[in-house]
């Protein structure tokens, strides 16, 4: 199995117009899944936290308004990425709150 720097799981946010918002990704099958705002906004962190609880709520910069979307759905797309696809990516769209 090849380990790119983009892991072996990528779920690429979108707001509604198409703008990344982040991505929420696994590098190695050992490790906790993380939140990347992009490398301009700031640091990956664990996700979920506390915080994403239910809904995960984060920022498009270029929109300059809130996306969110159900916290458990994400987790669920995002599992399914790692376990049944042939791609190590997929886009999730995120609706303005
Ligand atoms: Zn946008």
């Amino acid at each position: 199995m090849s380990v790119n720097q983009e892991g072996i799981g990528t779920l690429k946010l979108e707001c509604p117009q198409s703008h990344p918002v982040g991505r929420i990704l696994k590098e190695a099958p050992h490790q906790q899944v993380v939140f990347d705002p992009g490398a301009q906004v700031g640091p990956r962190r664990f996700w979920p936290d506390e915080e994403d609880q239910p809904q995960f709520t984060t920022r498009c910069r270029q929109c300059d308004k809130s996306v969110s979307g159900e916290t458990t759905a994400l987790q669920d797309k995002h599992r399914n990425l790692i376990m049944h696809s042939s791609e190590t990516f997929e886009t999730a769209t995120l609706p303005f709150v």
